[in-house]
């Protein structure tokens, strides 16, 4: 049985303000959720201060991105063992706005869960395709290689350690969500996938669905056998929203 995952991810928005009238509102109402593990995905500069607010609380934290280096002269970069260090257990990585607007590449994006799993984070795997690429019939293809370089570089059972996020590009802030059966079939793709290296890994890896989750939709995309919870950016940010999308996850 796979215990259901709602990660918020905040992007680059908030201020110090801001993320504290948040988490003050998570926390108010996070006692409702019962079944599902709960975190938020900060901008790294309000890391001090997400710990600070949700240490022993019910809901985890992570950051958005992660270097593939240790340490040293690499300006701008978060090493891992710092996001440990803020008391992070998750990490999101190959995010496609990363991919798109920073280059990474397959390979980069699985350098940085091996650098992720180096320093006991958790990495959100997000994975997906373009609308170009799912109408030019090379969405399972792209999706292959995303995953396929993880594994190559990590190999499968670092890659069970992780848990695997599918964005459909389109569908990411853009208000249009898959339906509850395109994203099942592709989970259920995903996960087939998967099981091509490892059948064990294939059924106990979470894999959530991010793309424009919210309150209205969250509950027919969470009931898919092969959804075991969301990603979540704009609805992340309300918390009202956010925790009804974890409420619809307890299910
Ligand atoms: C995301 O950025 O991971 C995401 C799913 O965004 P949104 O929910 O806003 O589509």
């Amino acid at each position: 049985m796979r215990q259901p995952l709602v990660a918020g991810n905040w992007k680059m928005n908030g201020s110090r303000d801001s993320v504290k009238a948040l988490l003050d509102g998570l926390k108010a109402g996070i006692g409702d959720v019962t079944t599902a593990e709960v975190a938020v995905c900060s901008p790294h500069i309000f890391l001090g201060d997400v710990q600070s607010q949700l240490d022993g609380s019910a809901i985890a934290w992570g950051g958005q991105d992660v270097s593939v280096h240790d340490s040293g002269a690499f300006t701008g970069e978060t090493a891992g063992s710092m996001l440990g260090d803020y008391g992070c257990k998750f990490v999101i990585i190959g995010h496609s706005e990363r991919r798109q607007y920073h280059g990474e590449t397959n390979q980069v994006v699985a350098d940085k869960f091996a650098a992720a799993r180096k320093a006991g984070l958790i990495p959100l795997f997000c994975i997906g395709e373009t609308l170009e690429e799912r109408e030019g019939g090379t969405m399972e293809d792209v999706l292959a290689g995303q995953i396929d370089a993880v594994i190559e570089t990590c190999g499968v059972d670092m890659l069970g350690e992780g848990v695997i996020a599918y964005e459909p590009v389109w569908a990411i802030g853009t208000g249009k969500t898959a339906t509850p059966e395109q994203a099942q079939d592709v989970h259920a793709w995903i996960r087939a996938r998967v099981a091509k290296s490892s059948a064990e890994v294939a059924e106990k890896i979470q894999i959530l669905y991010g793309g424009s989750m919210n309150p209205g939709n969250a509950a027919d995309l969470l009931a898919q056998p092969d959804i075991d919870g969301g990603l979540i950016g704009g609805a992340s940010l309300k918390p009202a929203d956010f925790l009804a999308v974890c409420t619809a996850a307890n299910a």
